[in-house]
């Protein structure tokens, strides 16, 4: 596939890289066709949202890396997880004590092999559901993500599953997991359903969580305790509404 050159100085320049590095792992085998329509769907929300990490965001980001500061957790990663932010993601996993996990809605092993190989160039860790041997599956989910590994998903308490579907993040809170997340959508499942939504593009999520992380890994547990306590994703997602709202109403008196 050929790419065309974006001049930096265009208005939706850092937009179109953002799409033409998943076009390019289409491409390569590591993002299906359905992963392309999903991040549309997602640019959409961002284009309502204003592109922009909202100052309400950053206490869902600070409860969600309080979690994984917490509790044995697990990053589940999918394909365009793995196309945008895998670096990041394997920085997230090491400062927070996270294991990572592949865990794909259209499993084939030959993906499974490429996301492999695209972590595998960044770190040593271990990346769990790739070794048969050790997926189990989750009671209730029918789809071919309902294979967990013993080792990651299933002995972990937190859940993180940036860009998910609902029926996985339902299912996962069925079995007794916390479930955080990372969608643009407030009204998808996925964020109805998660303990704790991070409404923003993951482009910009996982670097803040990052350094919010860095800020957070000296407070003292009750500290984090408290933040969690006072996290209210009802409420998160309610403000989230306001603010789109707000700024719709503003848009068209202007
Ligand atoms: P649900 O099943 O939760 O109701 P859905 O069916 O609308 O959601 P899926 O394709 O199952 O959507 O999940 C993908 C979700 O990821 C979408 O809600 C989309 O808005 C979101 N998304 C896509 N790209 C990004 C991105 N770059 N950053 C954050 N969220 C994104
Ligand atoms: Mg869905």
């Amino acid at each position: 596939m050929t790419f065309i050159t974006i001049p930096k100085n265009h208005p939706r320049a850092k937009s179109l890289k953002v799409r033409e590095t998943i076009s390019q792992s289409f491409s390569d085998g590591v993002v299906v066709s359905s992963g392309l329509i999903a991040h549309g769907r997602g640019e959409a929300f961002d284009y309502i949202l204003g592109e922009k990490t909202l100052p309400v965001t950053m206490t869902a980001i600070r409860a969600a890396v309080a979690e994984l500061l917490l509790y044995k957790s697990v990053i589940s990663v999918n394909g365009n997880v793995a196309a945008l932010q895998c670096k990041n993601i394997i920085t997230l996993a090491n400062l927070t004590n996270s294991q990572i996990e592949i865990n794909l809605f259209y499993r084939t092993e030959h993906r499974i092999q490429k996301i492999h190989e695209l972590f595998k160039k960044y770190t040593d860790n271990n990346i769990l559901g790739t070794d048969k041997k050790y997926l189990v599956k989750i009671p209730e989910l029918q789809s071919l993500r309902r294979f967990a590994d013993k080792r990651g998903i299933i002995k972990s308490d937190v859940v993180f599953i940036p860009l998910e579907d609902g029926d996985r993040a339902e299912s996962l809170v069925n079995i007794g997991k916390r479930v955080l997340t990372v969608d643009l959508n407030p009204l998808s499942r996925t964020s109805k359903m998660s303990n704790i939504t991070i409404v923003d593009n993951i482009m910009r999520a996982i670097p803040v969580m990052i350094l919010e992380c860095r800020k957070m890994k000296q407070l003292p547990i009750n500290d984090l305790k408290k933040i969690l306590s006072d996290f209210d994703n009802e409420n998160q997602l309610n403000l989230i509404l306001d603010h789109i709202s707000t700024r719709l109403i503003s848009l068209s008196n202007k």
